[in-house]
């Protein structure tokens, strides 16, 4: 933090204490564990779900199909279960059918291909308490299981995450400057999401990519400078300090300036 000459010592305690506060809220954040069960044999989206899942603090465990599926469900606690609907085994019906019948009310959140309101219906009869379509943006499916988390159990889960003057409400998926609103889609909000979970840290394109685009990304394009530019334009145009920062070669990185 950067303190003037003749800065009363009141005002002092009074940065230090916002400091403190805005650090431990991106730290508290980070540090809910939660336990998640996925179930998908499709490697390369077991494999995408996972690693985001993990990189954004959870406990994962990734089965591959659903015979095995069903029995972990059954026998661990998992705080959520992820499930695809074809997989060899049983298919993702009959594991949510298994758990309900063993009266394990775990929340269900079902990832399918196919975009069918039949299927949609279906899982929600069944007891699914969500239902999202392939392929999807890890950011969207962060939301979902954030709120499917919030719902299923009474622990409190950090919801505002804050950088200097900056805040975003995680609930209500708001986002100020200063006091003032701040009007971002939803893609924008996904990555000053993701700066301010890992602020401090310099994010690669490729990892930027993969956790607000979905898996079939062309990393050809331009689409992350221009969003960026954009989110840039919304969050630090008109204020200072600046927060988001490009650092040549390597990505970005939105700094602290408390927390420096
Ligand atoms: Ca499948």
């Amino acid at each position: 933090m950067t303190v003037c000459k003749s800065v009363p010592i009141s005002e002092l305690t009074a940065r230090l204490h916002s400091c403190y506060l805005a650090c431990a809220d991106a730290q508290a954040a980070q540090n809910v564990v939660m336990k998640i069960l996925i179930v998908e044999d499709e490697p390369k989206t077991g494999d995408y779900l996972k690693q985001g899942l993990v990189e954004s603090g959870f406990v994962v465990d990734l089965i591959r199909n659903g015979t095995d599926g069903l029995h972990h469900a059954l026998t661990e606690d998992y705080d959520l279960a992820i499930l695809d609907v074809m997989l060899p085994g049983l298919d993702g019906w009959a594991i949510l059918a298994g758990i309900r019948k063993a009266g394990k009310d775990t929340p269900v959140l079902f990832l399918s291909a196919r975009d069918h309101v039949d299927d949609r219906v279906k899982g929600l009869e069944l007891g699914a308490d969500d239902y999202l379509v392939k392929p999807f943006a890890f950011s969207e499916l962060l939301a979902r299981v954030r709120t499917l988390l919030r719902r299923g159990s009474k622990a409190s889960t950090a919801e505002f995450l804050r950088a200097a003057d900056l805040e975003i409400d995680l609930m209500r998926r708001r986002v100020t400057r200063a006091g003032k609103r701040v009007d971002l889609t939803a893609k924008e909000f996904a990555l000053l999401e993701l700066l301010l979970r890992r602020q401090g840290e310099v994010l690669p394109r490729s990892l930027i990519a993969s956790h607000v685009w979905d898996m079939n990304f062309d990393s050809d394009t331009n689409v992350i400078e221009v969003a960026m530019r954009r989110l840039r334009a919304k969050v630090d145009d008109e204020f200072e300090p600046k927060l988001i920062r490009t650092v040549r070669g390597m990505g970005y990185v939105l700094e602290n300036p408390n927390c420096a």
